[in-house]
């Protein structure tokens, strides 16, 4: 048993929330077990593994009793299987072009509340693996559930920042699926029937702030509400008191980037930003250097910055550009929530 290789990425506080959502869900507060038992991997391939949502211990099996266990709505087999073959048709080809192999891993009776990424470790294998517990939350949109395979997929493509297992850290998986990956699968006329929230009156908002193209408008909108469904799961996983929403931005300021799971509400954030940036899906985010492919204040972008709740820029990327005037995203009836003048240290 080699639990010292699992990739700790939660501190003392979140693991005393994991622990107090388990405790009130009722159900097995056991979350040190080794990740490669029930992954069915080699030890050699699973050590290190990323995920969508810190470890926790919620499970939402197809059919049964309990606190988590299926309920109207929620996705089902066949549209879980939509969301991963609209994964592999737009990434399969842009990983082979790599020389990569774009390994899906669909797990949907594992009723863990999560998704994971796997290091390549000198190999040229992909992988990322969903298990069903987490798009059979009633909360989860097929929409939503893309974001969720956009972010595992950020962690073997959305280049620097990268965490110690040198996939990308959770914040930048989070800032790929919205400026990259949803743009790319939302654009396939087969995802066009996926299901999703009703249209965010801030992400509208926002998004008309950056984008006049009403195609650019429309994709933009829709990354941003397929975010916001995730809201709920998140919460959950972290046993908030209230859901996040993106008019109530975490001021927190980093002094060092945190390569774990930011809180929900940063999350959030990250989502809301990406979404807004206006670098073109067809630049890729640079794996050494965080400014190619993303909005910096050093390129001259005033919005769509990766969110200083976990991202510390490097030298140089945070300057300010001579004359920039600092814009906000949001109508000023939201303002009203956003006087703290830190916040806007993040944009
Ligand atoms: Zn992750």
């Amino acid at each position: 048993m080699d639990t010292a290789a699992r990739f700790a990425v939660f501190s003392p506080r979140v693991l005393g929330k994991i622990l107090g959502a388990a405790a009130v869900a009722t159900i097995g507060l056991s979350i040190s077990r080794p990740a490669t038992q029930e992954r069915g991997g080699s030890p050699a391939d699973v050590s290190y593994e990323e995920s969508f949502l810190p470890p926790n211990d919620i499970r939402i099996p197809e059919r049964g009793a309990g606190p988590h266990a299926q309920e109207a709505g929620g996705l089902s087999r066949e549209q879980y299987d939509e969301v991963l073959d609209r994964i592999q048709a737009v990434y399969g080809p842009i990983i082979a072009a790599r020389g990569g192999v774009l390994d899906i891993d669909r797990k949907w009776e594992d009723p863990q509340f999560n998704a994971f990424a796997f290091p390549r470790r000198g190999t040229n294998v992909y992988k990322v693996q969903f298990p069903g517990g987490l798009p059979r939350h009633p909360s989860v949109t097929q929409d939503g559930f893309t974001a969720v395979a956009c972010h595992e997929l950020g962690h073997h493509l959305g280049g620097a920042p990268a965490g110690p297992s040198g996939l990308s850290n959770e914040g930048e998986s989070d800032y790929f699926a919205n400026l990259k990956c949803l743009r790319r699968v939302f654009s396939d006329g087969a995802a066009a029937g996926f299901t999703k929230a009703d249209d965010d009156e801030v992400a509208v908002e926002g998004c008309a702030r950056s984008f006049r193209d009403a195609g650019e408008r429309i994709l933009c909108i829709r990354a941003v509400t397929a975010g916001r469904s995730l809201a709920r799961a998140l919460q959950v996983a972290s046993n908030l008191p209230v859901e996040p929403r993106f008019d109530t931005p975490d001021p927190a300021v980093v002094a060092q980037t945190n390569n774990a799971h930011p809180k929900p509400q940063c999350r959030l954030d990250t989502y809301f930003q990406a979404s807004v940036c206006t670098q073109p899906v067809s630049i890729d985010l640079g794996a050494v250097d965080p400014a190619v492919g993303a909005c910096t204040r050093s390129q001259g972008f005033s919005a769509g910055l990766r969110p200083r709740c976990w991202y510390k820029p490097p030298a140089g990327e945070g300057e300010l550009v001579a004359g920039a005037v600092r814009e906000t995203l949001l109508a000023p009836q939201t303002m009203a929530a956003l006087t703290n003048p830190g916040l806007w240290d993040g944009l």
